[in-house]
């Protein structure tokens, strides 16, 4: 990580570098700005959470709803006026757009916003730090092609120490795309068709993460339970083969996955879910709707009464799991009936968390040709209504959880001294006493009140007392 730059000779002093990454949307850009971090890390570039520090300031972005463009071009706006006072000071701003809008808007973003320096899609990241090196000679640039090579064969790995500072808990992409074309989105149109990860470049992962302490790892995918790949056997494996090989590394000991497709929810992911101690018992499974017109709109490809079933299979499988799900209220041509028949799914399946969004036309996208679109006030109020029920099923199911005993990962310290907060195995957020055990511990604790938001909760018997902290390093389930 040496040398001085010389323009035009190719040598740059990247030392001194450095990047500030604002990540929009999903958990799959954060894993995403963490790949980007560690190949322009690789180059030389530190990561800093000080913008007006940055030489290199780069957004990845969401383009799953409306405005999400227009906030970008908004953030570009003030990004420009920082790099020309840093400019003042002789100091040089790269500035970078990637990510969903990079891959929808492309080239406009240079017309939008000259600032701008380089532009570049999701499927071609692993390119950045060339793409850096050319936009510091001052080209700019937009690489948005779908890359051939296999992105994730040419990144590389964080250090161990990167890994251990950004905690116990880890996201790990295995898919990435969507075949499904579902008539309210975007993401097959932006992050391209459906692409598996194979299993030996998982597993190493999972193993890395492992070795520098993370202990429990989230797969992700846009549609992750489409994942597929050769197994060890030689056998296709599904996403429930994946999870059981998964859950032989040691010092991983929680396993999550999202976000799933109901159509893709096969016999092996469920027999996991009812096998698999290390597979939390929390499933974030979208329907978006509870009519079958409207579901048929959407091209989700399967009925209420279906979702409905799968559940129930499900929870025969695995009786504690917790549900999770996505909504979209006011799919254009929904009527009053169409939205009461969503209300009654989520009665009928009680979540105990969910997300709920006002259906946002997406250009290019069929939905936002179809006819009979349902006007602002409708999707807004329908929205109020469906979030009020919600959230009472949230609160009921946190409320459930408090005299119970539960195995809590402890992950980093609380907004106050003193406290610790972990995760439970419904992904509630829970607050301890740090004397409970220390961050990366799996501990018992009893759950003692249920705030909006959170769990708060004691440890259980003689762990987490006063002075123990070194003698209760370790596991407790
Ligand atoms: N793959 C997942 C699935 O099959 O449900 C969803 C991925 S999408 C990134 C996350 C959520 O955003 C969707 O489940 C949907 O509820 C919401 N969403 C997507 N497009 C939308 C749109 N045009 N308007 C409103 N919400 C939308
Ligand atoms: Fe979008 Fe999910 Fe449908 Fe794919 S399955 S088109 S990611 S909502």
């Amino acid at each position: 990580m040496s040398g001085k730059e010389t323009p035009g000779t190719g040598t740059v002093d990247t030392a001194t570098k450095k990047v500030f990454v604002k990540t929009y949307g999903c958990q799959m850009n954060v894993y995403d700005s963490q790949r980007m971090t560690d190949a322009l890390a690789a180059d030389g570039y530190c990561a800093t959470d000080v913008i007006e520090d940055a030489d290199l300031v780069l957004l990845n972005t969401c383009h799953i709803r409306e405005k999400a463009a227009e906030k970008v071009y908004s953030e570009l706006g003030r990004i420009r006026q920082l790099k020309e006072e840093r400019a003042k000071d002789g100091r040089e701003t790269l500035i970078g757009v990637s990510g969903c809008v990079a891959q929808a808007e492309g080239r406009e973003i240079l017309r939008r916003a000259p600032a701008v320096d380089l532009v570049i899609g999701p499927q071609t990241y692993h390119r950045l730090p060339a793409v850096v090196k050319r936009a510091r000679g001052g080209e700019k640039i937009v690489e948005t092609e779908y890359a051939i090579e296999d992105k994730f064969a040419h990144l590389p790995h964080p250090e161990g120490r990167i890994v251990r500072s950004r905690g116990v808990t880890a996201f790990l992409t295995v898919q990435e795309g969507c075949d499904k074309f579902c008539t309210f989105c975007v993401v097959p149109y932006t992050r391209g068709a459906e692409v598996s990860r194979p299993v030996s470049q998982i597993v190493a992962e999972a193993e890395r993460l492992a070795a520098s302490g993370v202990r429990e790892v989230t797969l992700l995918g846009q549609n992750v339970n489409a994942w597929h790949g050769e197994g060890a056997d030689g056998r296709e494996w599904g996403l429930g083969e994946l999870l059981f090989r998964l859950a032989e590394i040691p010092g991983i000991d929680r396993l999550r996955y999202t976000t799933s497709h109901p159509r893709d929810m096969d016999d092996a992911l469920i027999a996991a879910h009812r096998d698999l101690d290390k597979l939390m018992p929390y499933l974030h499974l979208p329907v978006q709707a509870g009519s079958d017109r409207i579901l048929k709109a959407m091209n989700r490809r399967h009925t209420a009464k279906e979702y409905l079933r799968l559940i129930e299979r499900i929870r025969a499988a695995r009786p504690d799991i917790a549900m999770s799900g996505d909504f979209i209220v006011g799919f254009p041509g929904e009527t009053e009936e169409d939205f009461a028949e969503t209300m009654r799914l989520v009665r009928a399946v009680g979540y105990a968390q969910a997300f709920s969004f006002k259906y946002s036309p997406r250009p290019g996208t069929p939905g936002a040709d179809m006819a009979d679109h349902v006007p602002e006030a409708v999707k807004g109020e329908r929205l109020q209504r469906l979030q009020a029920l919600l959230t009472e099923q949230q609160r009921d199911f946190a409320r459930s959880l408090v005299g119970t005993e539960i195995d809590l990962l402890l992950e980093k310290p609380g907004r106050e001294a003193g406290q610790l907060v972990g995760r439970s195995p419904w992904l509630q957020p829970v607050i301890v006493d740090d004397a409970a055990g220390r961050i990366g511990d799996i501990v018992k604790v009893r759950i003692t009140r249920a705030g909006p938001n959170s769990l708060f909760a004691d440890p259980v018997g003689e762990i987490g007392a006063p002075g123990c902290a070194e003698a209760t390093k370790g596991v407790y389930v």
